[in-house]
């Protein structure tokens, strides 16, 4: 079976990289520092390699020890508004880290790389609908740090003609494709609106005074399963040498503000509630939402799950789960 190192394979997203690609055949090799991940993601039946990715020995050693031929490399830090606080640890984590596993793989020549982009990149967009030829105007050092791994991975690809990356930029992540997977990050919405509804307090709402229909910020949101899906066939065009570009969105064309995601909460949950409105949080643009017929084409990339789908399974997996949130 071939196998593929999945950097941050105990995380919510990586977890579920590791199970659609369990399903399609493909050995997934967990490599991760538990600094959010949680062992419990990891199934008993996948290797799993305890590591930090900015130590390239420390990849180097997995990459030989499994005979990977491919890397998913989804380990960094997320949180783009406390990036601003934290450049540092930002940096040393996406960059560093991502030049530590690109110098690894080109040691042991390993030629396969998807990376987890983000749609930060961009910055606040002046269009409706963002193609991958939009200009990239990141706006945190999150989004710096995204970018100059794209950077790092085209210089990589331009000096070995043999290396293939592709950079898949992530909207809005949210939903649990299994149960027993669940987001547990305590600076997106869906995670503070199941914390807030489950501890019986009122959901926050920061802004409405944005210029969109409702006052409340636009996004894209996309559901983790139907991410993870495209992760596995954009590892198989790799390996089949099909033609790629070196980045596509992530996102469904369909923007959703805060509020609405509110209402379908009520909905979800049976909970009548009605939300606080706070202040702004800082660096939120008002909308973002993606073209992402690219991806459509060429990785398998559908909407798979409804927006209801979306919020009923993250509040589902929330009440499974046995965890307060990671502060
Ligand atoms: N948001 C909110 N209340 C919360 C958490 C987030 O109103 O408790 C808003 C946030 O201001 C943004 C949207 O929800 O407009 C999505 O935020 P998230 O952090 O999930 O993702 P981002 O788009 O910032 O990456």
């Amino acid at each position: 079976m071939v196998s593929w190192l999945v950097t941050g394979g105990a995380g919510y997203i990586g977890s579920h990289v590791v199970q659609a690609f369990m399903s399609a055949g493909i050995e997934p090799v967990v490599f991760d520092n538990f600094s959010t991940g949680l062992e419990q993601f990891v199934p008993a039946d996948v290797p799993c390699v305890a590591g930090d990715i900015r130590d390239p020995q420390q990849v180097i050693s997995a990459l030989i020890n499994y005979d990977c031929v491919g890397v998913m490399h989804i380990a960094g830090y997320k949180y783009a508004g406390v990036s601003v606080q934290e450049p540092l640890e930002t940096y040393s984590n996406n960059v560093t880290g991502t030049l530590s596993v690109l110098s690894a793989m080109d040691t042991v020549g390993v030629k396969y790389l998807v990376y987890s982009s983000s749609a930060s990149v961009y910055g606040t967009p002046e269009v409706e609908l963002v193609t991958e030829d939009y200009r990239c105007a990141p706006e945190s050092p999150y989004g710096e740090s995204k970018l100059i791994g794209e950077w790092l991975i085209q210089d990589l690809m331009r000096a070995r003609p043999d290396f293939v990356g592709v950079c898949l930029r992530y909207f809005n992540v949210v939903g649990s494709g299994a149960k027993e997977l669940y987001d547990a990050s305590p600076h997106n919405l869906f995670p503070l609106v199941c914390d807030a509804l489950s501890q019986g307090r009122t959901p926050k709402i920061f802004g409405d005074d944005y210029a969109t229909p409702d006052g409340t910020c636009v996004r894209d949101y996309v559901h983790v399963a139907d991410l993870a899906t495209s992760h596995v066939a954009a590892a198989k065009a790799l390996q089949a040498g099909e033609p790629l570009r070196r980045t596509y969105n992530l996102g469904s064309g369909n923007g959703l503000s805060v509020r609405q995601i509110m209402d379908a909460f009520v909905t979800a949950t049976g909970i009548d509630f009605t939300p606080e409105v706070f202040a702004r949080r800082p660096g939120d643009p008002d909308r973002i939402v993606a073209d992402g017929s690219a991806a459509a084409a060429d990785l398998d990339w559908k909407m798979r799950h409804s927006v209801e789908q979306m919020v009923s399974s993250a509040w589902e997996a929330w009440q499974h789960a046995d965890f307060s949130l990671q502060k």
